[in-house]
């Protein structure tokens, strides 16, 4: 263990800051640990934000690390106060109340924010954005059996929060610009797919479709029809918050640069979770991600890199959406995909997988969880699949696809 590292910063009181200081911790760091996050709760996990918690007013986030836990832990944990500025030359952090925290080691994990919907004519107390527990709970009395809901933006969370809407009984269309949903999945089968579950549940979806202007609680779209909008809820992606970083000079691309083992261009400040562009090793490629797996996995590989070791973060990324009763996951991260193969129909949900040059790139399952540690076994042996149109018989075990050693 470095024992010159004895005091640890972390910037970020989600997920990943929260679950880099319970893994320093748990890997027997015995030092100075603080914890700073801008919201005024201590850190949860934001899934059920989009799915439990609007279905269920009573429905409370997972808990990351609660003040009980810090306390026990000698985690100092400081919330609703936002760092403003990192002096690199005195190694300290400097929080909008005017103290000040010097560090061996920062870590930065500051996440990402929306990306904000900006119309001619909108009146912004009917705008709604999905990041904080805050957001859920002001979104959760909007969604009223009659009300008509608007979301832009046909992604994961746009989606999401169209299911629970329409659990709910409210009037809900989906504004999507792309021709397609969730185009960042590269598979229209899956898009297809998951346009048609929704469109049979009663939701509106319009492709190609942008809000030309609001006028009043009419929404004027790119198509000249007009729509009625009591709530619009903006999913139309989120950026990096790479503010603190940037000011630093620190090196960003679309997210904070890191190497495999979360070190930035400044050796004593660490990144994690939603806000990196790592290098992955197993994709030989630096990619920036916005998933549960990676905010709980990428922390320990920074708190061992702080405790001297040099454990490489190689995960093959998955995540998962849950919208209504419809299930998706993806594993891998294609940037190109030249053939598909499917498995599986209509009653036994589909599972699709992704090719490139004729290398398994992705998979994706819908309403077929069972295919899915398979898959991510397959993308992770990085062998060529023998006859992959063969992958759509269904009676062949996909086990059966594995190279020889690798079916453990
Ligand atoms: C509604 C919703 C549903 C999701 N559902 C899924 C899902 O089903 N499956 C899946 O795989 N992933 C899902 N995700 C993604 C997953 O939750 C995120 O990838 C994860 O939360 C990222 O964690 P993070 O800690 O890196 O960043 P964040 O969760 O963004 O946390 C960053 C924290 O840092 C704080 N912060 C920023 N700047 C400062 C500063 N200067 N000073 C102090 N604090 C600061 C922010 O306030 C924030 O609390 C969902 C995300 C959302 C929002």
């Amino acid at each position: 263990m470095d024992q010159t590292v004895r005091t640890v910063v972390i910037v970020g009181g989600g997920q990943a800051g929260a679950r880099t200081a319970k893994s320093l911790r748990a890997l027997g760091y015995d030092g100075a640990l603080t914890l700073i996050g801008a919201e005024k709760h201590p850190p949860y996990e934001r899934p059920d934000l989009s799915k439990a918690c609007l279905i269920d007013a009573d429905a409370q986030p997972p808990s990351v690390v609660d003040t009980a836990f810090c306390a026990e832990q000698r985690i100092v944990l400081i919330t609703g106060r936002r760092a403003c500025a990192i002096d690199r030359r005195q190694a300290c952090i400097h929080l909008d109340d005017g103290s000040q925290h010097p560090y061996d080691r920062l870590v930065l994990a500051t996440g990402c924010k929306p990306r904000q919907l900006s119309l001619t004519g909108l009146d912004s107390r009917r705008v709604f954005y999905l990041r904080t527990l805050d957001d859920a709970q002001a979104l959760r009395p909007r969604l009223q059996a009659g009300s008509s809901i608007v979301i832009v933006g046909g992604g994961f969370i746009g989606l999401e929060v169209a299911a629970g809407a329409q659990a709910l009984g409210c009037q809900v269309s989906v504004l999507e610009a792309a021709p397609v949903l969730l185009p960042r999945l590269g598979s229209t089968a899956a898009s297809d797919r998951v346009l048609d579950h929704h469109r049979r549940t009663g939701i509106d979806i319009r492709l190609d479709t942008r809000i030309a202007y609001a006028d009043g609680e009419r929404l004027v779209l790119s198509t000249g029809e007009a729509i009625k909008a009591d709530t619009i809820v903006a999913g139309i992606g989120v950026m990096p918050d790479t503010t603190l970083a940037e000011a630093a000079g620190l090196a960003i691309d679309d997210g904070i640069l890191t190497d495999e083992f979360g070190e930035t261009s400044d050796g004593s400040i660490l990144a994690a979770g939603d806000v990196t562009r790592h290098f992955n090793p197993l994709l030989q490629r630096h990619l920036r991600l916005e998933s549960w797996q990676n905010a709980n996995l990428q922390p320990e590989t920074v708190a061992r890199t702080i405790l001297g070791e040099r454990v490489p973060y190689a995960e093959m990324p998955w995540l998962w959406s849950d919208q209504g009763d419809l299930n998706l996951q993806a594993a891998g991260a294609p940037a190109q995909v030249d053939m598909t193969v499917q498995r599986g129909g209509d009653d036994t949900g589909v599972s699709i997988f992704q090719f490139a040059h004729g290398a398994l790139v992705g998979g994706i399952t819908i309403n077929r969880n069972k295919d899915m540690p398979l898959i991510r076994r397959l993308l992770r042996q990085a062998q060529p699949i023998d006859d992959p149109e063969s992958l759509a018989d269904d009676s062949r075990p996909l086990r059966a696809f594995l190279r020889t050693g690798a079916s453990s």
